[in-house]
């Protein structure tokens, strides 16, 4: 069985590992630049369930790809020799000022009745858990299961990984076409290869191209649109390290490494592909991340740089697609690495029962 994947994103390489430990002997990932280097890479690497989830089943699904990130990043290790810096570092959600604190404490009793850690502290509390956040808060959530891996790693693993497991991977080929066949997906085309153009049959075509997945000719007209949201970050250097838990408060988040690296961001702009680092967006995470950490107003402002998230109305598109022999893994906008593995393994189950 051959199996071709478009995109050698998170989404592409973690899909592609899971179908090799299953067995699966022929898979070529094709991947149009550098593998690993779009959002999958540039993601601040929270794996934040109990932050970002908006409802109990999202919370439930979040929670289960949360919980079994320790056994993977082992796996990975022992797989590729790379370590994904995975930290069960806990996330300080903070409150300015009463109304939020009070959405806060709904949120803390829906959490503790699913039998998940969360607690409402008051700042005294806050500043125990992390002693440089400002004096300014009315009140924090506290979600100490709340984790994070250190995303370029997580690829690196993941790149070494699959070379390692037998996986073709190749890059500066472009995906031109998804190729039908009698009402059935049969391959692809691509471009970026010395004849111009090469044709590739699979009985499987995984669909990870992140946030240009609606992009690629012939993807299924009536499947969501996949489009781009952007979003910047930038690395704050401390020396020494002092901040050391992820803190979150009104789309400002400082996620820090722990070695006196910390990622700030982030924004959330409708501007199709643009590749832009804007003076605004820049402006605004200093000011947001300063607001919460004053510390981090003397740290190095080492490196900016945005992406784009896959946002796909409906969430994430996961499994089979309406063409036969069309997978998807897609979609995942703010939450893509935490849901790399249960995504793969769900990709997994479709390609391999198909
Ligand atoms: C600023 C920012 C912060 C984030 N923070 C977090 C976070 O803290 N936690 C979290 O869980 N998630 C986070 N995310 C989301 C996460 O990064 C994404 O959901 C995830 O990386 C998407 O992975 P992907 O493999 O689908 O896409 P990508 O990593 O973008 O990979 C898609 C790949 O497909 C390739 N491709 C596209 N078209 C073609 C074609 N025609 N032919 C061949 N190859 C093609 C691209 O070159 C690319 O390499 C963040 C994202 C951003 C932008």
């Amino acid at each position: 069985m051959r199996v071709v994947i478009i995109g050698a994103g998170v989404m592409g390489t973690a899909t592609a590992l899971e179908l090799a430990r299953r067995g699966v002997r022929d898979i070529v990932v094709l991947e149009r630049a550098v593998p690993g280097a779009e959002a999958s890479s540039a993601a601040a690497g929270m794996l934040a369930a109990q932050m970002e989830s908006k409802n109990e089943a999202e919370r439930a699904t979040f929670v289960t790809a949360r919980d079994g990130y320790a056994a993977w990043a082992e796996e990975l290790r022992a797989s590729s020799g790379v370590d994904v810096g995975y930290r069960r570092c806990g996330a300080l959600e903070l409150a300015m000022n009463d109304e939020s604190l009070e959405a806060l404490r709904t949120r803390v009793a829906s959490d503790r009745a699913a039998g998940l850690r969360a607690e409402l502290v008051d700042l005294g509390q806050a500043r125990e858990i992390e002693p440089e956040l400002t004096a300014k808060v009315a009140g924090a959530a506290w979600f100490a299961d709340e984790a994070q891996v250190d995303p370029p790693q997580l690829l690196r693993a993941l790149l070494a990984a699959v070379v390692r497991a037998g996986v073709v991977l190749r890059s500066g080929v472009t995906v031109s076409s998804i190729v039908e066949e009698a009402g059935r997906c049969v391959g692809v085309e691509v471009t970026g290869v010395p004849d111009g153009r090469e044709a590739i049959r699979a009985d499987a075509v995984i669909l990870a191209a992140g946030s240009w997945s609606s992009l690629v000719p012939g993807v299924p007209s009536t499947l969501p649109l996949v489009r781009p949201v952007r979003g910047q970050l930038l690395l704050l250097e401390e020396r020494p390290p002092r901040v050391s838990r992820i803190l979150a408060s009104h789309g400002t988040y400082v996620v820090p490494r722990g070695d006196g690296r910390v990622i700030c961001g982030s924004t959330m702009e409708d501007v199709g592909h643009r590749r832009e680092v804007t003076a605004a967006g820049v402006q605004k995470i200093l000011a947001g991340s300063i607001d919460v950490a004053p510390c981090l107003g003397m740290a190095e402002l080492s490196r900016v740089w945005c992406n784009f998230r896959p946002h796909a109305e409906g969430g994430p598109q996961i499994g089979p697609s309406p063409l036969a022999g069309l997978f998807l893994a897609t979609g995942h906008h703010r939450n893509g690495i935490l849901l790399a593995k249960a995504t793969a393994d769900l990709v997994a189950d479709a390609v391999v029962d198909r």
